[in-house]
């Protein structure tokens, strides 16, 4: 018996309904796989909401887990019945089971578990092109991280931290600052009580930073703008307070010639190359001990629905899954 969490139109987290579903034998050049662990993004709030729309209902969430292959289709050739494999970036996630196109699963390498392997995939593959790719981060380079105490945001303040980094990190609330400095961030600023852009100028002497990483998006803009240096990258990745609204880019000239990307992770992993490249180089820092990956909220499968308002509500901190 397989079971899924099911949307059948975009709202608040009670759309989120569980379900028993069927899933058939694996097609040609693809695997079955039986999950052990699903990991909860942000990105899965935006599915729901219908801030990036899906084409057709029902559909079922979640962009990322880890478990058993159980089956393999014709052409299948370089996994087999028994590996753990993890995945990131194809949506269906929050199932018992599913299907996948080999090409875009990685096998776990030994040491790391499935827990593990499904809270990190996503979040951590975004931090390593953000951080190795988007912007070539090095020990000449001073950043802003927001939301530092998330799940992109833990695993990207330790990995700036190993690049020798000067890191510059915000976060709501003081417990959460705890967290983003006890990850390796050089300064902290809690932006619900601190005017952030006052901080980033006062931490820098006004020289400001080399580049902005903003997944906040709504809140923190234009202000981000402000902490980016003439000639300097602004990264606006993503939209937890709501997306950023349409600006005349004459305000990029007006802030000192800045640069600015949109990125998406897809682009980056888009071939087998990129995408084992980005996850070996993910498996190598958190192998090391450079990088911990911190799960601090585990749930059922079928309470999703608590775990996106958790999320939401912004009562997580580093990754969360589910169980199915
Ligand atoms: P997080 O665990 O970081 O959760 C989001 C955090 O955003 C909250 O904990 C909260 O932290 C902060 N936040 C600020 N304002 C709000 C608000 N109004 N409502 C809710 N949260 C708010 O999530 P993820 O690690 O999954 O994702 C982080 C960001 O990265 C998201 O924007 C996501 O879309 C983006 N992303 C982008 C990818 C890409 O390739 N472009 C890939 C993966 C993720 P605090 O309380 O400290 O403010």
């Amino acid at each position: 018996m397989a079971y899924a969490i099911q949307i059948q139109k975009f709202g608040g987290p009670e759309v989120l309904t569980f379900a028993e579903v069927q899933v058939g034998a694996p097609g040609a050049g693809q695997i079955k796989l039986k999950q052990t662990a699903i990991g909860v993004n942000y990105i899965d709030v935006y599915h729901r909401t219908g801030l990036y729309p899906q084409p057709s209902f029902p559909f079922t969430p979640g962009s990322e887990g880890a478990g058993e292959v159980v089956a393999v289709g014709a052409g299948v050739t370089d996994l087999k019945v028994g590996d753990h494999v993890a995945y990131a970036g194809n949506i269906g996630g929050y199932a018992s089971e599913r299907l996948l196109p080999a090409d875009r699963v990685v096998k776990i390498p030994a040491g790391i578990t499935d827990q593990t392997a499904a809270a990190m995939m996503l979040q951590g593959m975004t931090a390593r092109y953000l951080l190795r790719k988007t912007y070539k981060v090095d020990q000449d380079t001073t950043l802003l991280w927001h939301a530092a105490a998330g799940g992109v945001g833990l695993i990207a303040v330790q990995w700036a931290k190993k690049l020798g980094a000067t890191i510059i990190a915000t976060a709501g609330g003081m417990e959460k600052c705890t967290l983003a400095k006890s990850a390796g961030a050089t300064h902290v600023i809690d932006y619900k009580s601190e005017k952030f852009v006052d901080r980033v100028k006062e931490i820098t002497g006004g020289r400001l930073c080399d580049v902005v990483y903003d997944g906040v998006g709504k809140d923190t803009f234009p202000g981000s703008l402000d902490c980016i240096k003439p000639l300097g990258l602004f990264v606006s990745f993503g939209n937890a307070s709501g997306p950023i609204e349409a600006f005349n880019p004459g305000i990029l000239a007006a802030k000192g010639s800045l640069y600015m990307t949109r990125p998406s992770m897809g682009a980056y992993v888009a071939t087998r190359e990129t995408l084992h490249e980005t996850a070996n180089d993910l498996f190598d820092v958190v192998k090391s001990g450079a990088v911990r990956i911190s799960v601090t909220g585990s749930y059922a499968l079928k309470d999703a629905a608590q775990a996106h308002r958790d999320l939401e509500g912004r009562k997580t901190t580093g990754s969360i899954i589910l169980v199915p």
